[in-house]
């Protein structure tokens, strides 16, 4: 009898924790297993706004998926998804190859949502990838080499559009990195303007007051300039154009304001709810056995008018729980009933704040920062075990940015 063929796209959240659990759950022979990814390497997206800032090491949060997975067990490919053909059961890949499923995992995750604004896909930047939060500390550093040259004062005025987690998390680490990056450069520090802009009327909007308050209050400390109750209407690669006729001369436009399905899931052939994968309550694609869905690019209605939010801890709630639902398939039996059970948010505001939830408490300041380290440690610890947090930890200590 042939062993069926897994066949798991994108090894962010989702699709490497769905292919670590498929390591523990199959026997010995039992199914052949394959990952596919754009990149050789699973990056941390929760901490892409470090990269994007310089102040991280790059293999602190970019870490060899070859590394991560027992090869005895699971074939990596390192290949990008053109297409999916479903009626046959194969994956296109971009150059040609074609690769065979039985059962299909699709956790390609997230792109970022510019709701059509012109110019923020030309001229705004991501904190959408790896690649992309390199871009932005490549842009960075290229603004202030030229700032010497042409003391143009919109090279160093930074904007963050979006004051949602995303955004806060950026403009503290923008706040804390720029001081250091400035005086590697010789550019003083005061010269450089930070300015985060929200549509809605504070930041973070659907957090209870006093998270509203404690973040203002902690950007104004670090002397961002914060623009409420203005939308962009336009981004230009010198300026941003606001409501009510407000301009912002500004080189660097870093988007932030919400993120949809990976488009490529387009191309699939699937079923698609407001750009999203629909799923079941087994994750199963709707109206399918064999195809399955996790993170971002899928929707899971958790009731009948609200899906769940794109988030890490909901790809990495799903993700067991899809790999066990495949293997129960395949030996035919009774599925599981996927249950989603939120344990709160945290936002780093830089390195010593954070706001956020946890149950029903409310947290911020130095104790929020450690427990954000807890939560990207505990992530570390399953993907890796002790050996991948020390590895981790001796990155953080001898790679200095
Ligand atoms: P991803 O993690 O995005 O993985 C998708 C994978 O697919 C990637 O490896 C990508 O390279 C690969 N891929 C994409 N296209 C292709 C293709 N065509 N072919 C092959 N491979 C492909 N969530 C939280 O819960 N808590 C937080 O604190 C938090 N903070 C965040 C901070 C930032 C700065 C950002 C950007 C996001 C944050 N999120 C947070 C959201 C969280 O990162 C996402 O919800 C999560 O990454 C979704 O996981 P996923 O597996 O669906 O997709």
């Amino acid at each position: 009898m042939t062993k069926p063929k897994i066949l798991i796209l994108g090894a962010g959240y989702g699709g490497i924790i769905t292919s670590k659990r498929l390591e523990k759950l199959l026997k010995d022979g039992e199914a052949d297993v394959t990952l596919i990814n754009k990149h050789d390497y699973h990056y941390i997206t929760t901490q892409l706004h470090k990269i994007g800032v310089g102040t991280a090491a790059d293999r602190q949060f970019a870490i060899s998926i070859p590394d991560l997975i027992d090869s005895t067990k699971t074939r990596f490919i390192k290949g990008a998804v053109s297409s999916v053909d479903i009626h046959n059961q194969l994956v296109h890949l971009e150059g040609g190859d074609t690769i065979e499923y039985d059962y299909l995992v699709t956790a390609l995750g997230f792109e970022v949502e510019t709701f059509g604004i012109p110019g923020s896909k030309e001229n705004a930047f991501a904190i959408r990838s790896f690649r992309s939060s390199k871009a932005i500390y490549h842009h960075i550093t290229k603004q202030l080499n030229l700032y010497k040259e042409d003391q143009d004062p919109s090279r160093l005025t930074f904007v963050v559009a979006g004051g949602g987690f995303t955004g806060i998390e950026m403009l503290g680490e923008l706040a804390e990195g720029l001081p250091k990056l400035c005086s590697q450069h010789n550019i003083p520090f005061e010269k450089v303007k930070i300015v985060a802009v929200e549509a809605a009327e504070s930041v973070i909007p659907f957090f209870p007051k006093q998270s509203i308050k404690y973040t203002t209050e902690t950007l104004d400390k670090f002397d961002v300039e914060l623009i409420t109750s203005k939308k962009i209407l336009e981004c230009t690669p010198e300026k941003i154009l606001l409501e009510t006729n407000l301009e912002i001369p500004a080189r660097t436009i870093i988007w932030s304001c919400g993120v949809k399905a990976n488009s490529i899931v387009e191309k699939f052939g699937l079923p698609l709810e407001k750009g999203k994968i629909p799923i079941d309550s087994y994750l199963r694609v709707k109206n399918m056995t064999n195809v399955f869905s996790v993170g971002d690019c899928s929707l899971f209605m958790k009731d009948e008018k609200s899906s769940l939010p794109p988030t890490a801890q909901v790809a990495l709630q799903q993700a067991p729980v899809c790999a066990q639902n495949i293997v129960s398939t395949i030996r035919g039996n009774e599925l599981k009933v996927f249950e989603y059970h939120h344990k709160g948010t945290v936002a780093s505001i830089g390195n010593f704040a954070a706001v956020g939830l946890v149950s029903r408490f409310r947290l911020s300041g130095l104790f929020g920062a450690f427990m954000k380290q807890v939560i990207e440690a505990r992530y570390l610890f399953n993907l890796g075990g002790p050996a991948l947090i020390l590895k981790q930890h001796f990155r953080i200590n001898r790679e200095p940015v």
